[in-house]
């Protein structure tokens, strides 16, 4: 056939989208799918075989007889329907088995829930709740109430608030407590925080001027001091939570910060990001983001996330003074960042895991991660070797070596943790092209690449994963008869 008279003919044997959608595959789609997504499917893989028909793309249509033409449009097209519905209806949101050794990756959704918030989630959003209703007098309630009981119970402190995220909760305590108003703050200490969104930045919308004093490794006490006028209103800590300056540094201390406070009567406020309920000294980690130490420091003002170290969904939680929190409370500001129910269910249920602390270790997973001892992770790592070395032999080195978690979520980032690696080096692929198919499987898997080898870092691996791991990597060889 030459060339233009093919595309013709082709053309004409292309089906309808009536025709597709009675093929017997497309009609069993139709009785799983809604018909709009079907139909739409099947315009959309018309269109495209039309375009491609059109352009020099056929080639494999010319070893077709005409008669065979239609039956293999029919078989192919719907094929394409089919995995163009998938691709509509799938979630967008996929589970991840996070095998890169930071505990809480914000790309990767920080801090994964325990089994009690997960229910408490499930629990609130099923139904209808008590959210703003005092169940004693039958009166409207405050849906903080719920949680801020048990926060001031938690930690010394005369009130709690919480909101979305611990940007909202800077946000609405620099607005409230210094809005047109100045707030000192250490130039080493304004971090940025990730999706290139600046936290000073968003400081500056609360309507604030930061006034920044010292140099970016030494800020003296002496610094803020010289900084105070009639237009101070706060003096600002932030916790240098993911980065670390090293060497020739000098930072003040909250003591201090706080003896200056008193002495000029301004309030003193403590950015922490990653804070704690719990001493983590005995696991070699610093203590520097423990709440009840920052509260012992005499700060009028915390705020940090939820969904970092505490181990909840994402929030922002403000303790302090009852003073500035009744007026963070009454800012218009506070309606735009309050949580919602799911928000408040799963905050509480982690909230109440730490009335008992070994409860705590062992149901907040990344506790649990944080404390898991490296020969636990690698009796895991053990496993996973020895299932795949068999099956994989000719085409990846597998291998099991020691390396270092991180806590990651911007707390600790000079805190190196041991832990065990399963590490794979393919011969004959690209690494990238391995880590490209894992990041492909549902659940989707992430590791690191390092030195031309894909590097699994089981110690942010559920032990209830494992096996999907395994059986994950064994299909990478099954999928192209290659690895
Ligand atoms: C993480 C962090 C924030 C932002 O907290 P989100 O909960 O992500 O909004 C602000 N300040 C510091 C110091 C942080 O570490």
């Amino acid at each position: 056939m030459e060339k233009e008279n093919q595309t013709a003919i082709c053309l004409r044997h292309l089906p309808g989208v009536d025709e597709l959608l009675r093929t017997s595959y497309v009609a069993n789609l139709l009785r799983e799918y809604p018909r709009a997504i079907v139909v739409r499917a099947a315009r959309t893989a018309l269109e495209k075989q039309r375009t491609a028909l059109l352009s020099t793309e056929s080639m494999d249509i010319e070893a077709l007889s005409e008669s065979s033409l239609r039956s293999y449009f029919l078989q192919h097209l719907s094929q394409e329907v089919g995995r163009l519905v998938w691709q509509q209806t799938r979630s967008n949101l996929k589970k991840v088995i996070n095998a890169t050794g930071i505990i809480l990756h914000t790309n990767l959704g920080r801090a994964p829930l325990s089994k009690a918030a997960q229910k408490a989630v499930q629990a609130a959003g099923s139904g209808y709740c008590n959210l703003e209703l005092d169940l004693n007098t039958g009166r409207r309630g405050s849906r903080g109430d719920l949680i801020e009981g048990l926060l001031t119970s938690l930690v010394p402190v005369e009130a709690a608030l919480v909101v979305n995220n611990n940007a909202a909760a800077v946000l609405l305590a620099l607005n409230t407590m210094a809005r047109s108003k100045e707030v000192i703050v250490s130039r080493g200490q304004l971090v940025e925080i990730g999706g290139s969104f600046r936290m000073p930045e968003v400081m500056r919308q609360s309507g604030a001027r930061l006034v920044e004093v010292g140099a970016t490794n030494r800020t003296y006490l002496d610094d803020y001091r010289a900084a105070i006028t009639e237009q101070t209103a706060l003096l600002l800590h932030v916790h240098t939570s993911n980065y670390k300056i090293i060497g020739f540094t000098q930072e003040t201390s909250l003591e201090e910060l706080v003896s200056l406070g008193r002495e000029y009567h301004l309030p003193v406020m403590s950015d922490l990001g990653s804070g704690c309920f719990i001493d983590l000294a005995f696991l070699g980690l610093n203590t520097e983001i423990n709440v009840p130490e920052i509260v012992a420091a005499g700060v009028d003002v915390i705020t940090f996330s939820g969904d970092k170290l505490l181990g909840g969904p994402q929030a922002g939680i403000i303790l302090g003074k009852r003073d500035y929190l009744v007026k963070m409370k009454k800012n218009p500001l506070f309606r735009a960042v309050r949580c919602d129910k799911l928000t408040l269910a799963a905050l509480e249920s982690t909230l109440r895991l730490y009335f008992d602390l070994p409860e705590a270790w062992k149901e907040i997973p990344v506790l649990r991660m944080l404390r898991l001892k490296k020969e636990e992770i690698e009796e895991g790592a053990k496993k996973v070797v020895d299932a795949l070395k068999p099956v994989l032999k000719d085409y990846a080195r597998i291998s099991l070596e020691p390396t270092y978690a991180q806590v990651g979520g911007g707390a600790m980032p000079a805190t190196n943790i041991p832990s065990v690696a399963v590490v794979i080096q393919p011969f004959h692929q690209k690494v990238t092209e391995v880590a490209a198919r894992l990041r492909n499987k549902e659940p989707a898997i992430i590791g690191r690449l390092q030195e031309e080898s894909l590097w699994l870092d089981l110690r942010t691996v559920q032990k209830e994963e494992t096996e999907l791991l395994i059986e994950a990597l064994k299909e990478l060889k099954n999928e192209n008869g290659k690895f």
